[in-house]
């Protein structure tokens, strides 16, 4: 199953996405993640991409496009993906088939993950996130056992710097430029299913998981 995670940033697609890799014994992909980890360590990539990402805008589509080129040259996506974070507007939806279709491979499923404002505002403003597993709490909605501790491996849980009101504004408004064109790609392409992710997540899971079956 190639299955994209389509929606707003704070609609849940890292939980979702890490939730489904399990379930599904897939790989978790990421571009976000791996732009973060790009930058931690310093690499070319990473220095390019520091700035445009504390600033909430879009790393380069020709750059993205070469590090997840990349990440599918691994073998551990013969059976299948879960892509979070790409593709972000239309250019990078074709690229995406561009690189699969290399590969013989094609998405099977996008699922669109429809969040109003105040709920993405709420939830990634109080967003934390483990520096070792990467797994995602929440100040409120899902506090960690011990304040600051990841529970399941007692990593060390930060804020994002993009996860502040302002960014999280302009990433939003960057998101709705691209996403109309997006949709009606994937519509057209009879392969887009949508779910209100204003829901709980387990829920939301559930019936992700219910559009794969
Ligand atoms: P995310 O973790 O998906 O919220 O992504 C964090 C940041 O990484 C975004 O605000 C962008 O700056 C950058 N980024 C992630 N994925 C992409 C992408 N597909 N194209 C361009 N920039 C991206």
């Amino acid at each position: 199953m190639f299955l994209v995670l389509l929606g707003p940033p704070g609609a849940g697609k890292g939980t979702q996405a890490k939730r489904l890799a399990e379930r599904l014994s897939l790989p978790h992909i990421s571009t976000g993640d791996i732009l973060r980890l790009n930058v931690k360590e310093g690499t070319e990539l990473g220095k390019q991409a520091k700035g445009i990402m504390e600033k909430g805008l879009l790393v380069p589509d020709e750059l993205v496009a070469q590090m997840l080129d990349q990440r599918f040259n691994e073998p551990d996506i013969k059976k299948g993906f879960i892509l979070d974070g790409y593709p972000r507007n239309l250019a990078q939806a074709k690229t995406l088939d561009e690189i699969l279709k290399r590969k013989s491979i094609a998405v099977d499923l996008v699922v669109y993950l429809n969040t109003s404002d105040s709920v993405v505002v709420k939830r990634l403003t109080g967003r934390m996130v483990c520096s070792k597993c990467g797994a995602n709490f929440h100040t409120v909605n899902m506090p960690p056992k011990t304040k600051g501790i990841c529970d399941n491996c007692r990593g060390a849980l930060y804020q994002r710097s993009d996860d502040n009101e302002e960014t999280v504004l302009k990433r939003l408004q960057v998101y709705k430029n691209e996403v109309a064109s997006l949709i009606e790609y994937y519509k057209q392409a009879k392969k887009l299913r949508s779910l209100n992710a204003d829901l709980d997540a387990q829920v939301v899971l559930e019936q992700i998981i219910g559009l794969t079956a």
